[in-house]
């Protein structure tokens, strides 16, 4: 329940003067910036429920996602605002924002060349021609001046059914090389001879005409914006905010109503924890309020009320704005203007609400288990209903599955009992935040010890390892075991289904034996058959130990998966600049004295590499010894008046922290996790057209 806090503290005062936009008004200084979600145009109305919840949190703007404006920027992630077909899907969001008096922006968006357009077939379109983004084998072709009106005309019509379905800030989009007034900016993509080529002011031109059409069409009633990013860390052969970029806001300071500032691509704008630190993108958006007298917001992943406001009171931005901490915490303001900032759930900066994006499926957060879930399981961030069984519930380990659901169920009101077998609670997220660059992943950790130190219903043990007759002598009816996975030491994993002949050797380390201290001997080699962070981490430790490393995979490259956290590049880069050797397509063949083989994925071939150490990151094994015994003996937990026992969290079946604590909040909110023959979730239907007949 969201408790009224002690009131706010006078320094954040300036964090909830209004501001005038245009011909609109934002209550309070917190933007909620534009964040892909995974829902988009697929499911509507989880997407405006979610933006409802932002706002009912105190966000006083909260905006939609890129919006594509016609079918030749045919995005599938973003929403659309084709033609007034669209309009009832998105006028839902703008509702859902409203009910809570805040403001509902809209970000008209066309890609460009960033989009193949693999779902309308229509040939991508940019300034000069050239290829597409990606790997696709397309490519676009060069607007001339009637695309160039055409696309004006979209972007008008678009503004205009943005008016229609409810908008009240209407952004216009050149930010992140993906929007196509940025393309025609870009010296890069622009090669044109026209007056919408060459000299800066031509290749400007066009976001020029939009901010001007826009505000023509809606600009009386509704405010008018313009993303745009600034600096696109490439120095001469992009934009910078020494140069052009700076340029082009002086060139157009006072056209729009709001600047909406940041950096590009999307990996530098919405960089990890791991590479940036909050407040990153001052040095490159500072400018801005220098050249303009219009309200200006920027982001930087801002957790911290300090900084915020910090931000305001040095003239850096007129609105904080924020993707990831409003989906860590759609709360936020609210809790700063309550005085509760301890509440807080900060933001980690892992980006694995990014990968939903990328992986169409709707968003997740590892700090808030409610994201994307409020509209199809009903779950609110805040409110969680009260308890509605007697049950005394025991938990087993504490890390991100138990501390969740020992939070959400002392929450509840129930009588918990969390025991944790370790000296410190936290479990993997204690471990792994002290690996290089994973500090802030100890909020996850944090943020629930601080919630568990308000809820005397909660007991907390360290240092108790239970075993099965333990458990049945807690006096719980419910049990969850939350005992987490280890590394294996085998190397099977995805390639191998056997184990490594000689993985039995003490040369053989796991992460956990290198988190536990055990001292590698280089040189090391890694075999990462993980593709997500954990052998990057663990080399950069080893290379700071002063190990020479080298990382084995059988993939192409390291970190496969990290292309989905917008880390892949930044990751790479850290290995070669560290000077990490890289051996791709390669499975580890045996484990000797000093060396090891490697064979060939594709021919067998193997080849010897001297190494003293060999650390395994294949795959996490779930530690499932106390369920399975527990399970094992039925009569034996009733006659303990246990009903159920339930494993959740790495322990069901590892995965990310954001799986773990996912699982820990459905236990305590479900009093059960696992398969049902009724999916325990809404889903949204798409409206059958009435016939099976197409066009004639
Ligand atoms: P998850 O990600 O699912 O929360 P973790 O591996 O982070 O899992 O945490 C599991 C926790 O469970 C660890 O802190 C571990 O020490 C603890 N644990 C494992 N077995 C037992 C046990 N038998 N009794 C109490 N705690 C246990
Ligand atoms: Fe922050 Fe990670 Fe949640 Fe994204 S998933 S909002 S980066 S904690």
């Amino acid at each position: 329940m969201t408790a009224a806090g002690p009131g706010r503290d006078p320094r954040y005062d300036l964090l909830f003067e209004p501001l005038r936009i245009g011909p609109v008004t934002a209550r309070n200084r917190f933007y909620q910036a534009p964040h892909c979600n995974g829902m988009g145009r697929n499911y509507p109305t989880p997407m405006a429920v979610m933006r409802g919840v932002k706002a009912e949190g105190g966000w006083s703007v909260v905006c939609t996602e890129q919006c594509d404006i016609h079918y030749s920027t045919d995005n599938p992630r973003n929403v659309r605002l084709w033609d007034e077909g669209d309009i009832p899907a998105l006028a839902r969001m703008a509702d859902a924002v409203h009910e809570h008096d805040s403001l509902a922006g809209i970000l008209l968006a066309h890609n460009g060349y960033i989009t193949p357009n693999s779902i309308s077939r229509e040939i991508p379109l940019s300034p000069s021609g050239g290829t597409a983004f990606g790997m696709y084998p397309v490519h676009t072709r060069a607007m001339d001046k009637s695309d160039i009106a055409a696309f004006r005309r979209w972007h008008r019509n678009a503004a205009l059914n943005a008016r229609k379905a409810g908008f009240d800030l209407v952004i216009v989009y050149a930010g992140h090389d993906l929007a196509l007034p940025m393309h025609f900016i870009s010296r890069r993509h622009n090669s044109r001879t026209d007056e919408y080529g060459g000299p800066l002011e031509n290749r400007a031109r066009l976001l020029r005409e939009l901010i001007e059409d826009t505000k023509e069409a809606v600009g009386d009633t509704c405010a008018v914006g313009v993303r745009l990013s600034v600096d696109e860390l490439l120095g001469d052969q992009g934009i910078t905010c020494e140069g052009e970029g700076r340029e082009v806001v002086e060139m157009l300071a006072e056209l729009p109503d709001l600047w909406d500032v940041n950096i590009s691509r999307w990996q530098n704008d919405s960089a990890t924890s791991r590479f940036q630190a909050e407040g990153y993108q001052e040095r490159y958006v500072s400018f801005v309020k220098q050249v303009t007298t219009k309200p200006v917001v920027g982001v930087g992943r801002f957790t911290s009320p300090d900084t915020m406001a910090s931000q305001i009171r040095r003239g850096i931005l007129d609105m904080i704005g924020a993707a990831r901490p409003s989906i860590a915490d759609p709360f936020l303001p609210r809790k700063i203007e309550e005085g509760r900032t301890d509440d807080i759930r900060e933001c980690i900066g892992c980006n694995i609400c990014v990968s939903g994006n990328y992986m169409m499926a709707p968003i997740r957060c590892t700090q808030n288990p409610t994201m994307g879930e409020e509209w199809r399981r009903g779950w609110h961030p805040e409110r969680i209903p009260p308890k509605d069984t007697d049950d005394r519930v025991l938990i087993v380990g504490a890390g991100p599955a138990g501390l969740e659901a020992a939070c959400a169920l002392g929450q509840r009101g129930y009588e918990v009992v969390l025991a944790e077998a370790g000296r410190e609670l936290g479990g993997r997220v204690a471990r792994e935040s002290r690996l290089p660059g994973l500090a802030a992943w100890a909020r996850v950790r944090d943020h629930r010890l601080h919630r568990l130190q308000g809820m005397p219903n909660v007991e907390v043990y360290l240092e108790s390892e239970l075993g099965a007759g333990d458990v049945r002598e807690a006096e719980c009816s419910l049990v969850a075991i939350a005992t987490g996975a280890r590394w294996r030491r085998d190397g099977i994993g995805r390639h191998l289904r056997e184990p490594v002949p000689g993985s039995e050797s003490a040369r053989v380390l796991t992460p956990d034996d290198i988190m536990d201290g055990v001292a590698a001997e280089g040189p090391v080699v890694i075999y990462d058959d993980d593709h997500y962070y954990m052998s990057g981490v663990l080399a950069e430790k080893l290379r700071a130990e002063g190990h020479a490393v080298t990382i084995v995979t059988p993939a192409a490259s390291v970190a496969d998966f990290t292309q989905y956290t917008l880390e892949l590049n930044h990751i790479r880069r850290r290995l070669f600049e560290i000077g990490v050797e890289i051996v791709p397509f390669h499975a580890l063949a045996s484990v000797g004295e000093g060396t090891v083989d490697l064979a060939s994925i594709f021919t067998g071939a193997v080849k010897t590499v001297e190494c003293r150490s060999t650390v395994m990151v294949s795959a996490p094994l779930p530690s499932t010894a106390l369920h399975d015994a527990l399970a094992a003996d039925a009569a034996a937990l009733e006659r303990a008046g246990i009903r159920r026992v339930v494993a959740i969290g790495d322990c069901r079946g590892p995965g990310t922290i954001a799986a773990a604590v996912f699982s820990g909040h459905a236990f305590a909110r479900e009093l059960n996790v696992g398969l049902q023959d009724e999916a325990p979730f809404l889903r949204e239907n798409v409206e059958l057209h009435p016939t099976l007949h197409g066009p004639e």
